[in-house]
């Protein structure tokens, strides 16, 4: 049953396939420090799940903000 629902685009999917920012510790830039700041500005806390396609997405948005936040 698909009974887990992302955050975003609020789609459902299996349980098995959600994704959260905690993935995000495994990533050298932006340091896990930063990324849990940005994630709660936008409302988004570690439990919170979210679906490959809008993880990825905010995979690149957190990345663009980092590099423009460090010129
Ligand atoms: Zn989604």
């Amino acid at each position: 049953m698909k009974n887990a629902q992302c955050k975003k685009c609020l789609k459902k999917f299996y349980e098995k396939d959600i994704y959260t920012i905690q993935q995000f510790q495994y990533r050298k830039t932006p340091t896990y420090e930063w990324s849990i700041k940005y994630f709660k500005k936008l409302g988004i806390i570690e439990w919170d799940s979210f679906c490959e396609k809008c993880m990825s997405f905010y995979a690149k948005e957190s990345e663009k903000r980092w590099n423009e936040s460090n010129i």
